[in-house]
């Protein structure tokens, strides 16, 4: 067995496990980097919305100007169906260019595999952690293939897909299941998106090229049925659904689906594990909150890395202010985020009626409006 030990080990090469590892460089700290996937993996298909202050970190990594295939968001339009209220943030109310950016998670990935070759950062692909165990002086990662290797600080990156795994501390199951594809419009997008709120749950429409990226939310027993659809009738349905703020709905990609749930483990681990991103807290799509803040914790972290003297690199007074330090952040996009989808997802007359009162509040009251669009740029701390 190779018992090498380096200062630190991310486990997951993902956009967290990645944003990392250059932001740890950036600090002066080499890292090495383990990614359970072989290195000509095929990319995953899915669509990331990043905000502004995730675009602010990119280009602090020098990531953000390599990036194409990315579509700005300037206007976004919330409405919910079958009841009056409707608010629109624009990006001049959070002062910013753009309220945020999408682009397709493969884009991203290519760009921070790129610039981890370039910085000579150590990634080992096809190599899984299969196990974690934390230490006093180290932490030891066992991998598949027999080996370990051992650090005075283990970052987990793995999306939360990891063997090692510990159970979250809160979850909740919506029974909301999200059908995603992409579709094109009568209208062209003009870089607004949608988010309109059934009682089923929240459908978006994000400007993505010159289509736009559907993230259409159903109950979990609709689901299948409705990605199952034919073309056409799918179509009608989702014009049934969302409504003609766009004309009609032209042409849809094949169509996948995938579980909602909000888990909250935590980064709090003992015995020199930190977790961050999707490993940390796993959120409903619907503020487009979960990636955004899994970036944060990676910056935060190497910061907090960069100031700890070398000696207390993983300690536990350093992990443990690295947890109080993201707490507000983390639970403010948490409870936001679950509000939103419990408050909106049904279809009870005061609350519709309520709800219908704080879009129009969000329409008409500007300082509210630059409050929300720079909550969600931001975070809680923004
Ligand atoms: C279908 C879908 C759509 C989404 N849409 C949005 C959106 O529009 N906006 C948004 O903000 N967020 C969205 N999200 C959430 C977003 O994808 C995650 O927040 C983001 O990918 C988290 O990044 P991460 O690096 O933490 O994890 P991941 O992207 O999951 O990366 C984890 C990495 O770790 C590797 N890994 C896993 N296990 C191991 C192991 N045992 N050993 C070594 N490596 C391992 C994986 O191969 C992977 O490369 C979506 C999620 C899904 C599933």
């Amino acid at each position: 067995m190779d018992e090498r030990v380096s200062r630190v080990l991310i486990v997951g090469a993902g956009p967290v496990g990645a944003v990392c590892a250059l932001a740890l460089q950036q600090q002066g700290i080499a890292a090495r980097v383990l990614e359970a996937q072989p290195e000509d993996a095929r990319a995953d298909t899915r669509t990331l919305a990043l905000s502004h202050g995730s675009r602010l970190i990119l280009d602090r990594l020098g990531v953000w100007a390599q990036l194409d295939d990315v579509t700005p968001i300037t206007r976004i339009h919330i409405s919910q169906r079958g009841a009056l209220g409707v608010a629109r943030l624009a990006a001049e109310d959070a002062d910013v260019p753009a309220l945020g950016y999408v682009m397709p998670y493969a884009t991203l990935t290519a760009a921070l595999k790129r610039a981890l070759a370039d910085a000579d950062i150590a990634v080992e692909y096809g190599a899984a952690v299969e196990h974690i165990e934390s230490g006093t002086e180290a932490a030891t990662l066992q991998l598949a293939d027999g080996r370990s290797v051992a650090a005075p600080l283990v970052v987990v990156a793995d999306g939360g897909r990891g063997e090692a795994a510990p159970k979250p501390r809160f979850e909740r199951d919506y029974d909301q299941v999200a059908v995603v594809c992409e579709v094109q419009t009568e209208l062209p997008h003009a870089n607004q998106a949608f988010e309109r709120f059934t009682p089923e749950g929240p459908a978006a429409l994000l400007p993505k090229g010159d289509r736009y990226a559907l993230v259409w939310t159903a109950r979990r027993e609709d689901a299948e049925r409705i990605a199952q659809l034919a073309d056409s009738e799918f179509l009608a349905a989702l014009y049934r659904h969302f409504g003609g703020r766009q004309g009609r709905f032209l042409h849809a990609s094949p169509r996948k689906t995938f579980p909602l749930k909000l888990a909250w483990t935590g980064s709090e681990a003992a015995g020199r594990v930190v977790r961050i991103g999707n490993a940390a807290q796993m959120l409903h799509p619907v503020a487009g909150q979960g990636f955004n803040i899994g970036l944060r914790d990676a910056w935060e972290l190497a910061s907090l890395c960069g100031d700890a003297a070398p000696e207390a690199l993983g300690s536990a007074a350093m992990l443990a202010a690295y947890a109080r330090g993201r707490r507000v952040d983390v639970l403010g996009g948490v409870g936001f985020t679950d509000f939103l989808v419990r408050v909106f997802s049904n279809d009870i007359a005061p609350l519709r009626h309520a709800r219908g009162l704080g879009l129009l509040a969000l329409e008409v009251f500007p300082p509210l409006k630059a409050f929300v669009a720079r909550r969600m740029i931001f975070g809680a701390r923004g």
